[in-house]
């Protein structure tokens, strides 16, 4: 199992009281960033951990070092023993309860901050659980307004949250202003939601219960206001810096610090620093960035010289080769400049700082993204391995070809980005997930049947590597699934029990030729073959020509299945034989399975023997 899933939720403490319950958290445990904890009285089991005091006692000794709990309890003892240890929901960490049988996982607390909806779900996808989510959000299939955010790497900023949820659990009109970041967000919410954009012009009949600013302006929220407003600030500020050398870490922060605040600019709306590659070991602007974790971007002065800046410098030219520093390097990596060159000096601190801001289009988010490169089987929700369910629900984005993504429709989380697209786009969908995880996001890629089978992950990987990919960022986890010619067998019998091989007769990407040469090779190596993609509604030839070819090394009665939309609704089996087959209905639902020369019908299954020599041996039946 990967543990990446739980990274986020880490550390987590799983605490079992019986041994049932324990059996429960046996495979979550196996997981590093898990640890689980049994009473003294309790036998060892994996890397267990036992407390010899009281279980109150023991979670109050551990309550502070975890940021999530899974307990596999009674909701009731829960309730009473982390009751007197809540504090907040901003501080308190995820707890989430599952029953001891294992059917259902409940989250109990910090939900959204901390994350315990979340965890209740990826830990009922890998233990073949229901999830229990009871916050507001969940059952509107709203974005958890005080969390959204984090996905674009947005900051939270003050105001009245708890009455800002409120106002969304009681489903009243939440005005939305947003004057930067990401908008995906707002292109899928679910039909009928509350949201208001904009101001509402006098003649209309908005009433609005709550406000959400998204902008890197601070604003004042007076404590006595109408309605409760909160606001996030998406990072997209960069602040360009110049200084002398040696300058104090003090000096620069206050610089940035009093520019904000002049010009009512939100801190935690900053993106990172940006100053001439001069600067690029200045010890203040490094420990500024590290304490405040912000990007640090540095531009030779050749590259600074030729942005066109308010406030050009002739002495600063003389001295490092650029007009600007300051002004430059925020338009540079902010391109639309806020705030000109101000300089801060200082008779208590060493040095001199210049600042200047940028506004950029698109928002830093500081992780990293993901590839998930996900095969969901052949269509039956439960065909896909828990695995793959889990990244699925795991991801901000979900891309695929809307039938699947119909067919996965009930893994989807709220405020999660789901882009159908129409089954010919595959380059264009794969060149868009691309874009989503460099910039930040966890994108599922999904296929049907095996990713890696005629499917996404190698477009993705192929596109990948056009764009010079390192091979590590985005990071890129495939999760494999069941193939149609699996499926497809799985309904017939077991045909595919000797070598066999997969030809997909699409010539689209492959020149038919090749197909050809291909057919007549598995055809005369006695291969049993797996036809995807037989026929479309324009491609009707090829499926004859490969009956034609076959027909040339195998007799008419080598038994054929045709399968169309394994384990999905409509399924058709049948049953034939080569010189039968074209007399069924073929389409670019079914997979064609030709037998080798030694595959039977019996009673209406198809078996291909293990063996040439008409008996097995006993040993050999793996
Ligand atoms: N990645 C997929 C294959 C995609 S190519 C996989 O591994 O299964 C599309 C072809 O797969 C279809 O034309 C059909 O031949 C086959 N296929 C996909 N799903 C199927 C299903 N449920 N039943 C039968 N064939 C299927």
């Amino acid at each position: 199992m990967d543990s990446s899933y739980f990274n986020q939720f880490a550390p987590i403490a799983a605490i079992a009281t019986q041994p049932q319950a324990a059996q429960v958290f046996a495979s979550l445990a196996q997981n590093p960033e898990i640890q689980l904890w049994l009473p003294a009285s309790m036998e060892q089991q994996g890397s267990s951990r036992h407390y010899d005091n009281s279980l109150r006692e023991h979670l109050g000794s551990i309550w502070k070092e975890n940021q999530s709990f899974v307990f596999c309890l009674a909701a009731g003892a829960v309730v009473r023993l982390i009751a007197p240890l809540l504090e907040n929901k901003a501080e308190d960490p995820a707890v989430v309860i599952v029953d001891p049988k294992g059917d259902y996982v409940v989250s109990l607390c910090s939900g959204h901050q901390g994350k315990a909806d979340l965890l209740a779900q990826v830990i009922a996808s890998q233990i073949g659980a229901t999830p229990i989510i009871t916050g507001a959000s969940q059952s509107l299939s709203l974005p958890a307004i005080d969390t959204f955010g984090f996905t674009y790497g947005w900051r939270k900023g003050e105001g009245n949250w708890t009455g800002a949820m409120a106002a969304v659990a009681k489903q009243e009109v939440i005005q939305v202003i947003q004057e930067a970041g990401s908008t995906l967000w707002q292109e899928h919410l679910p039909p009928g939601h509350s949201f208001y954009f904009g101001f509402p012009d006098s003649q209309a009949e908005i009433n609005p219960q709550a406000r959400i600013w998204i902008s890197p302006t601070k604003r004042k929220i007076a404590p006595k206001s109408d309605f409760p407003k909160v606001q996030w600030h998406p990072r997209v500020l960069w602040i360009g810096i110049g200084c002398e050398r040696n300058t104090s870490r003090e000096l620069i922060e206050t610089a940035i610090d009093e520019t904000c605040k002049t010009y009512h600019l939100a801190t935690e709306a900053i993106a990172g620093i940006a100053s001439i590659d001069l600067k690029a070991d200045e010890a203040g602007i490094i420990e500024v960035s590290q304490r405040r974790n912000l990007a640090f971007k540095t531009f030779t002065a050749e590259q600074l010289n030729q942005v066109d800046v308010p406030t050009p410098s002739e002495v600063v030219k003389q001295e490092v080769g650029t007009s600007s520093v300051a002004e430059a390097a925020a338009i540079l990596a902010g391109e639309n400049l806020l705030v000109s060159k101000q300089i801060f000096k200082s008779g208590n601190h060493l040095g001199a700082v210049t600042v200047a801001i940028a506004q950029a289009d698109t928002e830093y988010i500081e992780r990293a993204g993901k590839l998930y490169l996900v095969g969901i089987g052949p269509g039956n929700l439960d065909q896909i391995t828990p695995s793959a369910q889990t990244a699925i629900t795991e991801a901000d984005v979900v891309i695929g070809y809307s039938l699947y993504i119909n067919l996965i429709e009930s893994l989807k989380r709220p405020g999660q980005i789901v882009e159908p697209s129409p089954i010919t786009q595959e380059q264009q969908r794969a060149i868009r997930a691309i874009e989503l995880a460099q910039w930040g996001l966890t994108v599922a890629v999904v296929s049907s049947g095996d990713c890696g089978i005629y499917g996404m992950a190698g477009l993705v990987l192929e596109e990948l590597q056009a764009a010079g990919w390192n091979g590590k960022i985005p990071q890129v986890q495939i999760f494999p699934g069941i193939s149609a010619l699996q499926s497809a067998a799985s309904r017939v019998g077991a045909p595919l029990m000797h070598d066999f091989c997969a030809v997909s007769l699409s010539d689209l990407l492959t020149p038919w030729e090749m197909i050809r040469q291909r057919l007549a090779a598995a055809a005369s190596g006695d291969f049993i073959t797996a036809l995807y993609n037989p026929r479309s509604q324009t491609r009707t030839q090829q499926i004859i020509a490969a009956k034609e070819i076959f027909a040339q090394y195998r007799s008419p009665d080598t038994p054929v299945a045709i399968v169309r939309g394994a384990y999905r609704e409509n399924e058709q089996v049948t049953l034939t034989t080569l010189e039968k087959m074209l007399d069924h209905p073929i389409d670019m639902l079914t997979t064609v399975i030709i037998g080798n020369t030694s595959t039977r019908n019996y009673a209406n299954w198809m078996i291909t023997p293990r063996g040439y020599l008409g008996f097995s041996q006993t040993e050999d039946r793996s």
